[in-house]
Formats: structure tokens, C-alpha cells, sequence
């Protein structure tokens, strides 16, 4: 990093300083753990810094820090006001942007060229949105029967003190669509980011002392899930859990939340289908297939890792995706060149090779890939060749169950019927694609699939203002939209009488 470069300089505090670092009440202080967590970056397998392991005393520390901060001043500002730290914040990480890029790109893999790409506007992007909705928030005057001159109206008011739990795919990315709704909505918030990757989260904390968020409305507490993660999602003075992760902690979260009836919304995995019908523009729906599922190392909560093809391109459509995989430039992330980067630690690199020795197992045909590279600067670090399986049966573990790697299930189908039915055999139900140039194919798969997003003739496209959730086993709330802050918001009826 250029130390000459104030932005970069900031990173740089943030890369050295971070075993003391838990930001509680607008100040930078140490766990009372004294321990420590390695953040590692993948592409290399060496230790890049040291993160604080916070323990339940220092979560207690920050939630009533958050929950001062809640009944203090911030409870009076104004939407303009809250409008225009929102607005701040965002200049600031426009400002540092690549350098919270390159956090994200060292701390858990993803090409730098893919961030800066995608996180301008899912991340940038989305907290000028949340700038925009802080003054749009309103509730209605309804009309009643009550016998004289009686008026009724509702409010909306914050939920409280959220808990912001997210995990390391995405690290600014996740940090910011729980840090906008909860500026904008006039909660506050502790944020846990993911053990892996919670260097762009505390840049970020720096940002906001910087953009003049109040002390304890935003405080970030690093540390490792079952701790810090399962002291929040049980605090009896959280009011609310907005979790991103996987399913079997986004379980243990509500079951953790009954205690005081928190308010939940989760955000889970998802074994999504990708439906590529004959008649679809092949060109397009190759590269778009093959990066619905390969893209961030297939490391995304909505990837297509269930690819149906009709069975008359079969052959072809799933060679041409094993060709594209091949020819994707994996490596080091921080190489301006590289389309691919590393699995993001040692455990996520042994549990896909496991499934894919689980995929040999049950008979599944391996078309291409399935192996680690460790070719020349590749042989430290956590890569993954591109993986297509082909002769799946629908029952098996890989075509069933959440990989988070670089590994697609091809399965042939012959009628819209057929596929209609096998896609919906899953309990998860977050994304889903169609490619196809028949309206009523589109039309109807759109109305059918079991998911919160229906991608046609596109995938993994994301907007602000277009939300963004799971149906079944991949969660319930939505990010992204209006729909969003009411996830953050309670409603207040108000009955005066006038007479
Ligand atoms: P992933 O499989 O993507 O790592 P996890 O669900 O394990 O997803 O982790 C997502 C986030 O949840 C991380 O911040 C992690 O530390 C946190 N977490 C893990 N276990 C728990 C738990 N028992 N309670 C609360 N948070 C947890």
C-alpha cells in the first residue's frame, strides 16, 4: 500500500492496528479478552493482520452502548440530518474506496476488479439509496368508527438496537446494506463481521466517526461466531437480529432470539436453480451461467449451482460452460488480470473438495475441474479449478445441499413441466434463472419458481431499489427497496380524540 496516499494510510492503521481495535461508543479499545483471530489472506495462506477476539463482555459493552446512544440525541435527529450523515459517509467511502476494496480483496480473495466493479453500486450505490429513504418514511392517517370526532394515525418508529451479523463474502458490501437502513431509520446497531474478514468493517467504523455518526450508534465488535455472534443473537437488550450467513446458524439465531422475541430477518443460502431452455440466446446465456455460478468462486448466497438444461443442447451448452470455467484467469485477486480468486480460508477450500469427492462418490461425472490448483504462486493459497458435474441424480448430497464453491451440477430436462417441478424440489428458494427466448416460458417460470428472485435471461443482477430475500430455508425479510427499512421499523397507531 502507497503510504503517500491518505486513503491508503487509513488502511494501513486499520492492517496494523487492528488486534486492539473493537469500536464501542465512538472509541477504538481492546477486547477484555486480550486474545486475538489471524485474518489470512487466501491467495497466499500468510497472516495479513490481527483482529480482536471479542468475547460476550465486550458485546455487553456495546450494546449498551448502543442502546444509550438509541435514547440519546440520535433519537431527536431529524431525517434531513440523518439524510446528510448518510450522504457524508458515503462521499467517504467513495473517497477510500479502493482501498476498502483491497481490505475486502486481501482479507478474503475476491478479485480487486470485481469489487470495484460490483461494490460501486451494491455497496456505494445502495447507501445514497438509504440516504434518499430516510425522508420518505411515513405511516397513514386512517379513516374509523369510532363514535366522535376520533382520528388515527400511524407512525413509524425504530425497532431499537439491531444486531448486524454478516459474513465474509461480501464484507463492505453485507456491512453497508445493514449500516444504511439502520442510519436511515434512526436505529442503532452493533455489527459483527465475519471472522475471516473484518478489516473493511472497521475501516468503515472509521469512516463513520469521520462522516459524524453519533458514538454508539454504530459499533463494530469482531470475534468469532459461536461468541460474539451467539452473545448478540441472545442479548436480551437486542431488539432486532439482521443476520446474513447460513442456514444452520440463521437457525440457531431464532431459536437464540425467543428469549425477549427479537425481531428477526435472515438472509441465507440457497441451492439455486439456473433454467437454460434450447430456444435461448446461447451466447449470452453461457458467460451469464457459467459467472451465475463460478462468480466470487461461487462463494454467493444466491449462486446457480443447479443448472438445468433442456436436453437437445445438453452436450453442447454444458461443454461450452466447462470451456468458459477453463478459461477463466484464476489467482491472486490483488492481480489486476485475474477473473477468479482463492476459496476464502483453509476450511472452505477442504470442505468443497470434500463435496466434490462426495460428488465422485455418488456417481456424479466429473465434465472438468475438480481439483485444487497449486500451480506456481497458486501452491499456498486456496484455489479451486472451476467444477462442472454432469449424470446427477436429483437425490444426491451435491445437487441438494450448499457448496459456496466453484462447483455446478449440469442436469438435463425435456419439458417446462418437468424442470418446472424438479427446480421447486428443494427447500431453499433464494435465487433463480431462466434463459429463454419464449415470453411464455418466462411468464410462467417467473410465477412458479419457489424463490424471492427470478433472474430471466440475466443473473445475479442487484439494484437498491429492488429487494433482495429468500423463500423457505433461504430466510425470511428483504434487502434492498422500500421494503427494506420496514424490516428496521415498528408501526405505532395513535387514536386522539378531538372531541
Ligand atoms: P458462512 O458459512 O458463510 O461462514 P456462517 O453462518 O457460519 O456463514 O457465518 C455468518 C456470520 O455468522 C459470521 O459473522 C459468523 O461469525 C456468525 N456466526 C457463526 N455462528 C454463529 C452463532 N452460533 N450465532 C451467531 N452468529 C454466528
Amino acid at each position: 500500500m502507497n503510504s503517500n496516499d491518505p486513503t491508503s494510510s487509513l488502511a494501513a492503521r486499520i492492517l496494523s492496528a487492528a488486534a486492539n481495535q473493537l469500536y464501542i461508543d465512538g472509541e477504538w479499545v481492546a477486547s477484555s479478552s486480550g486474545e486475538q483471530l489471524e485474518s489470512i489472506n487466501p491467495a497466499t495462506g500468510e497472516t495479513i493482520a490481527h483482529v480482536a477476539n471479542g468475547n460476550a463482555a465486550d458485546v455487553d459493552r456495546a450494546v449498551a452502548a448502543a442502546r444509550r446512544a438509541l435514547h440519546g440525541p440520535w433519537r431527536d435527529t431529524t431525517p434531513y440530518e440523518r439524510q446528510a450523515i448518510i450522504l457524508k459517509l458515503a462521499d467517504l467511502v467513495d473517497q477510500h474506496f479502493d482501498a476498502l476494496c483491497l481490505l475486502d480483496s486481501m482479507d478474503m480473495g475476491a478479485p480487486l476488479s470485481r469489487l470495484r466493479a460490483n461494490s460501486r453500486k451494491r455497496a456505494l450505490g445502495r447507501l445514497r439509496f438509504y440516504a434518499g429513504m430516510a425522508t420518505a418514511i411515513h405511516g397513514n392517517t386512517i379513516g374509523n368508527s369510532a363514535p366522535g370526532k376520533v382520528f388515527t394515525y400511524t407512525m413509524r418508529e425504530p425497532i431499537g438496537v439491531v444486531a448486524g451479523i454478516i459474513p465474509w463474502n461480501a464484507p463492505m458490501t453485507s456491512a453497508i446494506w445493514k449500516i444504511g437502513p439502520v442510519l436511515a431509520t434512526g436505529c442503532t446497531m452493533v455489527l459483527k463481521p465475519a471472522e475471516q474478514a473484518s478489516l473493511s468493517c472497521l475501516m468503515l467504523a472509521e469512516l463513520m466517526a469521520q462522516a459524524g455518526v453519533p458514538p454508539g450508534v454504530v459499533n463494530v465488535v469482531t470475534g468469532v461466531g459461536e461468541i460474539t455472534g451467539a452473545a448478540l443473537a441472545g442479548h436480551p437488550d437486542v431488539n432486532k437480529v439482521a443476520f446474513t450467513g447460513s442456514h444452520a446458524v440463521g437457525q440457531s439465531i431464532v431459536r437464540a432470539s425467543a428469549g425477549n422475541l427479537k425481531r428477526v430477518s435472515l438472509e441465507l443460502g440457497g441451492k439455486s436453480p439456473d433454467i437454460v431452455f434450447a430456444d435461448a440466446d446461447l451466447d449470452k446465456a453461457v458467460p451469464g451461467a457459467a459467472m451465475g455460478v463460478f462468480g466470487n468462486t461461487g462463494q454467493v448466497c444466491c449462486a446457480g449451482t443447479r443448472l438445468f438444461v433442456e436436453r437437445k443442447i445438453y452436450d453442447e451448452f454444458v461443454q461450452r460452460v466447462a470451456q468458459f470455467g477453463q478459461q477463466l484467469r484464476v489467482g491472486n485477486g490483488q492481480d489486476p488480470d485475474v477473473e477468479i480468486g482463492p476459496l476464502v480460508s483453509k476450511d472452505q477450500l477442504e470442505r468443497v473438495l470434500d463435496y466434490i469427492d462426495i460428488g465422485r462418490r455418488e456417481g456424479a461425472r466429473t465434465i472438468s475441474g475438480g481439483e485444487r490448483m497449486t500451480e506456481g504462486n497458486l501452491a499456498n493459497g486456496y484455489f479451486v479449478r472451476p467444477t462442472v458435474f454432469g449424470d446427477i441424480e436429483d437425490g444426491m448430497r451435491i445437487a441438494t445441499e450448499e457448496i459456496f464453491g466453484p462447483v455446478v451440477c449440469a442436469i438435463p430436462f425435456d419439458t417446462i413441466d418437468e424442470v418446472e417441478q424438479r427446480a421447486n424440489a428443494t427447500a431453499f428458494g433464494l435465487g433463480s434463472g431462466v434463459w429463454t427466448r419464449d415470453i411464455n416460458k418466462a411468464q410462467r417460470l417467473s410465477r412458479s419458481l419457489h424463490a424471492g428472485s427470478v433472474w430471466v435471461n440475466c443473473y445475479n443482477l442487484m439494484d437498491p431499489a429492488v429487494p433482495f430475500g429468500g423463500y423457505g430455508l433461504s430466510g425470511y425479510g428483504r434487502e434492498g427497496g422500500v421494503e427494506h427499512l420496514d424490516e428496521y421499523l415498528q408501526t405505532k397507531a395513535v387514536w386522539i380524540n378531538a372531541t
